[in-house]
């Protein structure tokens, strides 16, 4: 889409003074909630997300096991203060997709053959909404496993990279520039996103969504961003679940 708003100016300076491979600030806490087995706390940008992990348990209804492996529910579910305009409650398409691409991403790092006729439930509370969700989500669920303590392969992280301050003349669109971490005026005036997760550790892609349009050379540009991106928020992650374990111990000793 194209706006009449400047999304970055000729020194390459964003809207909120961050240069094109620059991430928000992000925040992440491990272990806040104390009824469910694992659990994140995780703001990014201005996006506040909250994931609560149980399981894995016994699949119910018994029609939804799978007797070789264990399967992993996501549910996406943005509350209905959580955007300028009040959502209406409860799922609808977009939470959906988003629900069940989450989902499968999990799916392809923890170790679902250990868990035959299991289900690991993966609640993931959006409470404030400033694109990006997704990736905060799926960032967010993969803290809130490993707090639970699931064998996993690898701890999935999500980052995205998108397009913005391209012209449009005569149906063509041409110029703008590649940029990680797509802002809220960013994702509704710019002209692609591209988020992506992935194993850090393989860097195997675990899903891959695209929004507009990119050249091959852009989205190159973009995947690589978005890998860094994602490299750096793992860090965090890590971090994140250190200082819950070490304030564990200290708290035994
Ligand atoms: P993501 O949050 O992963 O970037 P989208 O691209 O679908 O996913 O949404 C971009 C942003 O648009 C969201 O982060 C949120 O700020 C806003 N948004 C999404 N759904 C709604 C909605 N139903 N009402 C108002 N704003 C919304």
């Amino acid at each position: 889409m194209k706006s009449d708003i400047e999304l970055i100016d000729a020194n390459g300076k964003r809207l909120d003074g961050r240069t094109n491979d620059q991430l928000r600030d992000v925040k992440i806490e491990a272990g806040v909630l104390h009824r469910a087995d694992g659990s994140c706390y995780l703001e990014w940008g201005g996006n506040k997300v909250v994931v609560a992990v149980y399981g894995p348990r016994e699949a119910v209804p018994r029609h939804t096991q799978d007797p070789l492996r264990a399967i992993v529910n996501a549910r996406y579910n943005m509350a209905a203060f959580s955007v300028d305009d009040r959502k209406r409650p409860g799922p609808d398409r977009r939470s959906r997709e988003i629900s069940k691409v989450i989902s499968e991403a999990l799916e392809k790092v923890v170790l679902i053959d250990l868990y035959p006729r299991a289900a690991i439930d993966v609640n993931i509370e959006i409470l404030d909404a400033e694109a990006g969700t997704r990736c905060a989500g799926l960032t967010a669920a993969g803290v809130a496993l490993a707090d639970a303590g699931i064998p996993m392969k690898d701890i999935p992280v999500a980052c995205a990279a998108g397009k913005i301050g391209a012209e449009t003349k005569d149906g063509k669109v041409s110029g703008g520039h590649v940029v990680l971490d797509l802002g809220k005026e960013e994702d509704n005036f710019g002209d692609a996103d591209l988020p992506i997760a992935i194993s850090p550790r393989t860097n195997e892609i675990l899903l891959l969504q695209m929004d507009g349009h990119l050249t091959e050379d852009e989205f190159n540009k973009a995947m690589d961003l978005a890998m860094k991106g994602c490299h750096d928020v793992s860090k965090l992650q890590k971090d994140a679940l250190i200082n819950k374990y070490a304030a564990d111990v200290e708290e035994v000793e």
